[in-house]
């Protein structure tokens, strides 16, 4: 089958290429091949399977609302009226009643265009203000968002107007200095670009940043970065959007990474884990007052995948009734616990994560770079049954997303997998 694939598809193809497997079926947190072999799937479909594969109330929501409505464009129906009472609700109490919903094509990139276009008409500004390691998306929007990603080599004319700038990454920090010596120095750049009128960076349509960078290698931003970030865009009147497509929905111990920083976005940008067991849907949460959009300002046929509507619904029931977003800061400290006793390794540089976004960020060997020891080690944990993707800066972090309802059996073999890995490529 990966022969067949390599053969008939485009070069694009990406996780097959590092993970070579075929997959036969997965259940929970395991994904059987064609031969037969059982992996423990800490990829998640890209941190989508918030409940593992298949989760059987989900797998019932769904079976139920088959034969009812699939496809329902943005006509109103009560799943998808269920779907976004329930996701504004899911916002802090303080805050829920000052915020819209729109339903975007089914992929985080779709919603990410759809928060720059919302803040772009609703400021009357063109520019956006991008961290440096964030990963946005993939259409040319988004793609335009995205920090030293190797697609972009040679597309020319992508969006103009995006202005980097650092992120709080303090284990290799952006501006050359020692955890000791800094006082959200990253944000200052940021601030002083915004304030100094001789900058080159006009007034922005809108900051957007994630709080926790996924594919930029599992980096928490400091909270007193955040803090300064979201300060300086409310007092200069910039939007500030949070990308949420991989933190949100309860992967990091709140159902948004925001409200653990204590902030409050003017737009949230929610995919991924939205359904619970990777029906694509995705959606922007925004401030009522910026919405200055006319009918039309951002559509696309699939707006009203209703299956996915009833997923995330049942996703919802089993959030609340099992307390599944306390369970996710509970396993999350005991495998970062578990992580950083691996982290004592000579090959491993920094452990890090927040909720169920766990990394590690390997250190280079006598014979190979980083990049190479985290591909080594990505090998070793498949070879013993253990799927994990890379990221970061040069593929130099080993990234771990579990489900959320995963075990601390299960978390406990993939930590033996990973110990066992780690001593393979020491030795
Ligand atoms: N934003 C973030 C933070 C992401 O992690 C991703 C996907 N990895 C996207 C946007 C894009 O989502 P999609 O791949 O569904 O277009």
């Amino acid at each position: 089958l990966l022969d067949s694939q390599a053969a008939t598809e485009s070069n694009a193809r990406t996780y097959p290429r590092r993970i070579p497997v075929a997959i036969a079926e997965a259940s929970g947190s395991y994904i059987t091949d064609v031969d037969g072999r059982r992996y423990i799937d800490f990829l998640s479909g890209a941190g989508v399977l918030a409940l593992g594969h298949n989760h059987p109330e989900l797998v019932a929501a769904v079976t139920a609302q088959l034969p009812k409505l699939t496809h329902g464009l943005d006509f109103p129906t009560p799943v998808r009226d269920e779907f976004k009472r329930r996701q504004i609700g899911m916002l802090p109490e303080h805050i829920r009643d000052d915020y819209k919903m729109h339903f975007c094509g089914p992929t985080g990139s779709d919603a990410v265009e759809a928060a720059i276009k919302l803040c772009k008409k609703a400021t009357g500004r063109g520019q956006v203000v991008v961290f440096q390691g964030a990963y946005h998306g993939s259409t040319q929007g988004a793609m335009s968002l995205t920090s030293e990603h190797a697609p972009k080599t040679g597309l020319h004319n992508l969006l103009p107007g995006i202005h980097f700038t650092p992120y709080s990454y303090c284990h290799r920090c952006p501006i050359g200095l020692a955890p000791t010596s800094c006082s959200t120095n990253c944000a200052d750049v940021l601030v002083n670009t915004l304030t100094d009128t001789h900058g080159g960076v006009q007034l922005p349509a809108a900051i957007i940043m994630e709080l926790v960078q996924g594919e930029g290698g599992a980096i928490p931003a400091r909270r007193e970065f955040v803090h300064r970030v979201a300060d300086t865009a409310r007092e200069l009147g910039i939007p500030l959007i949070v990308d949420e497509v991989q933190t949100g929905c309860g992967r990091t111990g709140t159902w948004f990474a925001f409200e653990q920083y204590g902030i409050t976005p003017d737009v949230v940008v929610a995919s991924k884990g939205l359904s619970g067991m990777g029906l694509p849907v995705a959606a922007i949460l925004y401030r009522k007052h910026l919405d200055t959009w006319t009918p039309g300002s951002h559509i696309g046929t699939f707006r009203g995948n209703n299956l996915a509507f009833a997923s995330a619904n049942a996703f919802l029931d089993v959030v609340e009734r099992e307390d599944l977003l306390a369970h996710v800061r509970k396993i999350a400290d005991h495998l970062l616990g578990e992580l950083t006793v691996l982290g004592d390794s000579p090959l491993v540089s920094d452990v890090r994560g927040l909720g169920l976004m766990l990394g590690m960020e390997m250190a280079a060997a006598p014979t190979a770079d980083a990049t190479q020891v985290a591909s080594r080690f990505q090998q070793e944990a498949l070879r013993r049954g253990l799927i994990v993707e890379l990221g970061g800066r040069g593929d130099s972090v080993v990234r771990l997303l579990p489900p959320l309802n995963i075990t601390v059996e299960v978390a406990d073999d993939a930590v033996a997998i990973l110990r066992d890995a780690l001593t393979t490529l020491e030795a």
